[in-house]
């Protein structure tokens, strides 16, 4: 493979993320030779850091991963700082000045990254900047990346876009859901489409219903301001869970262009249900949050750092999901996601039709915490009674197969350097994806506030959580992970 050239220039470098995710994630591409000498990074924050400092934080960042020590420091000297407050102009004239010193040095050409890891809330100041103080380069590419949440709703995502748009087309924008970024979800069409047998059952004459789980064991932890105005139908469904729900409905791309895949996950976001009145959500929606556990050791959502005493904000939220497409007419796709659940497990069942079964058919795609495919396959007990009995079929991925596979961050910036936009959102995903939230909190504002807490925190949601799916079919009911 070619080594790609650039700089990446990473707002926000003194940051939680840039520590957790994108330092590891880079080392991983300068390992692999995905990137080489023909590389530097400019990290900005208002921290005074000396880029010595600077070097410093990123080898401890990668510490777990550095086999050879001389390898990460050669890494690592590819680093730069600039102190930077994003409002004050003139560090901008700074950040020119290093980045067309370094294009020399690196022999870069003109090929530039800017990585914005801070606030949303800053993306347009810095943007504006970039483009009126010419750190935009006409001789190789300019991309942005971005990080969620684009927008709070669609109105302010629509406003976004526009600020966006003065310094960056969307054809250079790339906003990450770093789901899309995952091994399992990034091979999801290829499950599809590349198995005879899959794609000729995945429609609605064999299909019953779909779910799917994002479960998580955690709390809101230090981040109850920010969890206080997102929830989790913000936080979780707007992007995450309504991306797999895309990849799973969409209609078998033309093309392996990213047009061509986003193009069919836009088809199947812009026909989404939305829910017309209380009624309607009562019945397809069920909205959590957590209480104290059983054995009290763990606080109840209300008693979380910045939480209100009678916050009304979901940290669960299961709801059945219709597609307007006339392949899945009659078949819904149940999602659901919480906060301290009795354990982390993400996972998508494909549930098929059972008449004359006790147990369906099913597929399981488990995304963690046992990576792999699981079918559940009838048969009967090898005795005299021949009991109808359900086997697994199973493939999970060793440890080792695991960390061979690139990590989410490495795979988006990895796709981001060649330009592969396939596993970033396109604006129109975001578009509709927030319209099928606000219609949610539209109706949720005229309802009677929510009887919450209503599960205990180490608990599976709601006890009636099944009954969404029951209503549909009296016999199913929620999987959990295997
Ligand atoms: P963080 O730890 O709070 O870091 C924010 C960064 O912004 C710091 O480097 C801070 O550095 C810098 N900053 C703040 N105001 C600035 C200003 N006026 N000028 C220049 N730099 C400024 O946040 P984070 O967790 O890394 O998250 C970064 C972004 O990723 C956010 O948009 C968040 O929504 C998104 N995100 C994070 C995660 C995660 O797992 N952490 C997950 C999904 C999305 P100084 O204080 O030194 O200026």
């Amino acid at each position: 493979m070619e080594k790609q050239r650039l700089i990446i220039t990473l707002f926000g470098a003194t940051g939680d993320l840039a520590a957790r995710k994108l330092y590891p994630a880079i080392y991983q591409l300068y390992k692999k030779g995905h990137i080489c000498e023909h590389f530097a990074l400019i990290g900005t924050a208002r921290r005074e850091w000396s880029n010595e400092y600077f070097r410093q934080v990123v080898l401890d960042s990668i510490n777990d991963a550095v086999e050879d020590q001389s390898h990460a420091e050669e890494f690592v000297s590819h680093f730069y700082y600039q102190p930077h407050n994003v409002h004050d102009q003139d560090h901008y004239d700074s950040l020119r000045k290093l980045a067309t010193e370094l294009e020399a040095k690196y022999d870069t050409q003109g090929n530039r990254i800017f990585y914005i890891s801070l606030s949303p809330a800053l993306f347009p100041v810095i943007t504006q900047n970039l483009k009126e103080q010419n750190l935009l380069t006409d001789q190789g590419y300019n991309r942005l990346i971005i990080e969620k949440p684009f927008g709070s709703n669609s109105d302010s995502a629509k406003e976004l876009q526009a600020k966006l748009n003065h310094a960056f087309d969307e054809s250079q924008i790339y906003r990450i859901d770093h789901y899309l970024g995952k091994s399992l979800v990034h091979a999801l069409a290829d499950v599809r489409f590349g198995n005879t047998p899959l794609e000729a059952l995945w429609n609605k004459t064999y299909i019953d219903h779909f779910q799917i789980t994002l479960a998580e064991a955690v709390g809101v932890e230090a981040r109850g301001d920010y969890y206080e105005t997102s929830g989790v139908t913000k936080d979780m469904l707007q992007n995450h869970i309504l991306q797999l729900l895309a990849l799973v409905a969409m209609r078998k791309p033309v093309d392996t262009t990213a047009d061509s895949l986003r193009a069919h996950k836009i088809e199947v976001l812009s026909h989404l249900r939305l829910y017309e009145d209380a009624d309607d959500m009562r019945k397809h929606t069920i909205r959590g949050q957590y209480g104290q556990s059983a054995d009290g050791e763990l606080p109840a959502y209300r008693s979380e750092m910045n939480v209100a005493e009678d916050s009304s904000t979901e940290t669960y939220f299961a709801a059945q999901i219709d597609v307007e497409m006339p392949e899945w007419e009659g078949v819904p796709f149940f999602v659901r996601s919480g906060k301290r659940m009795s354990h982390k497990f993400t996972t998508i069942d494909v549930v098929f039709k059972s008449e004359d079964t006790e147990e369906p058919n099913r597929l399981q795609i488990q995304l963690e915490p046992n990576t792999g495919y699981y079918i559940a396959m009838n048969t009967s007990a090898h005795d005299f009674q021949k009991k109808p009995v359900q086997i697994p079929l199973s493939y999970q991925y060793s440890e080792e197969a695991l960390d061979n596979m690139p990590g989410d961050y490495e795979r988006l910036i990895h796709d981001c350097i060649l330009g592969y936009a396939d596993s970033f959102n396109h604006y129109q995903e975001v578009v509709h994806q927030w319209k099928f939230v606000d219609r949610i909190h539209k109706l949720w504002a005229n309802m009677p506030a929510p009887n919450f807490p209503n599960y205990p925190a180490k608990s599976l949601g709601p006890e009636h959580a099944d009954e969404l799916i029951q209503r549909h079919n009296p016999k199913a009911y929620w999987y959990s992970d295997l």
